[in-house]
């Protein structure tokens, strides 16, 4: 297998791996460790959790279902638009009873609503400001490999039916960029982390504008927190109290980033961390992970993780390596 098929199954199943891992977190730190210890597996939803009660070990959630969805319809269009966006993001609601279903994002189930009613794409996101904008956008860096502006322009493109604001295309940006530069051969965190703030720099000036801290700024802060010589343990609460695992994209962004970081670009340990640094750690773990897998590749997975997300049922039914050779495909048609 090349280099570049390997990176992109990398980022596909690191998506799903840290969306997974995180799944049974719960929002607060010392809920999660109180349950579970460190959380080092695959573990089931508990049962008096918010939004995951009842889901079985190694379960993926909306991140990586919207991902594969986007990934799906892009395949299908030749290119990522609107249209393909808002096809894929209106099916996923539907198909997963999106109306009654705890674990649709606040922008998300807005802008769905807004579309089903009849609204205009560009203005049914148009005051979406969480992360359900990064959550999703790894695909579009898979798309772009090597190509941070190609990334951030399409990833930008992926926003606007949901997320049509300066701080979640900022977000999206920055993920979007950082996975397209992961792609290359001879890819470092550095670069990585360098492509996320200009991707986060330029995904900002578009959009509405809307309030929110620099997510520039955020990456700064978490990268500065994960180098500190302090342990695991005290860098995560620094990470939770100080840049933030809400839904504020910014938070979210900032702190997948310093996950990343800290695991050493490695996607299991990055999975554990953002599990351990519990707040919306399927999300940030999702994100931090597809970074992670696209940077090290398929390689670095263990078999039994693998194992574990290609026995999913939901999983299954987004069939990861036949979207990765499609995307493998559609590479190398748009590099012509
Ligand atoms: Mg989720």
């Amino acid at each position: 297998m090349n280099e570049l098929k390997q990176k992109i199954l990398g980022c596909l199943y690191g998506q799903a791996l840290g969306d997974a891992w995180g799944m049974p977190a719960y929002f607060h730190p010392e809920q999660t460790w109180k349950h579970y210890g460190w959380i080092t597996e695959f573990l089931p939803g508990p049962a008096d959790h918010e939004v995951h009660a009842g889901l079985p070990a190694g379960r993926i959630t909306d991140d990586s279902e919207q991902a594969f969805s986007l990934a799906r319809a892009y395949l299908k269009h030749g290119s990522v638009s609107i249209e393909a966006t808002v096809e894929a993001i209106v099916a996923w609601y539907d198909r997963t009873g999106g109306d009654t279903s705890p674990y649709v994002g606040p922008s998300t189930r807005r802008g769905v609503q807004a579309l089903k009613a009849g609204a205009d794409p560009h203005k049914a996101g148009a005051r979406g400001d969480t992360n359900g904008a990064a959550m999703r956008v790894s695909v579009i860096g898979a798309l772009h490999p090597g190509d941070p502006m190609g990334a951030i322009e399409d990833a930008a493109i992926s926003c606007i039916p949901t997320h049509n604001t300066s701080v979640a295309m900022s977000g999206a940006c920055a993920i979007a960029a950082a996975i397209a530069v992961a792609l290359r051969p001879d890819a470092t965190l550095d670069a990585m982390v360098a492509a996320g703030m200009l991707g986060a720099e330029l995904g900002r000036k578009k959009g509405n504008y809307w309030l929110g801290a620099s997510i520039t700024r955020k990456i700064e802060q978490a990268v500065q927190i994960a180098r500190k010589g302090t342990d695991p343990l005290a860098r995560l609460w620094e990470l939770y109290e100080v840049v933030g695992s809400s839904l504020a994209i910014t938070e979210t962004v900032g702190t997948a980033f310093g996950v990343l970081i800290m695991a050493d670009g490695d996607p299991k340990q990055a999975a554990t961390y953002a599990a351990n640094l519990s707040g919306d750690a399927d999300t940030v773990g999702a994100i931090a992970c597809a970074m992670a897998g696209a940077y090290k590749g398929i390689g670095a997975f263990e078999q039994h993780i693998l194992d574990v997300l290609d026995a999913d049922p939901i999983n299954k039914t987004y069939d990861i390596r036949g979207l990765a050779d499609g995307i493998e495909q559609y590479v190398a048609q748009h590099a012509k």
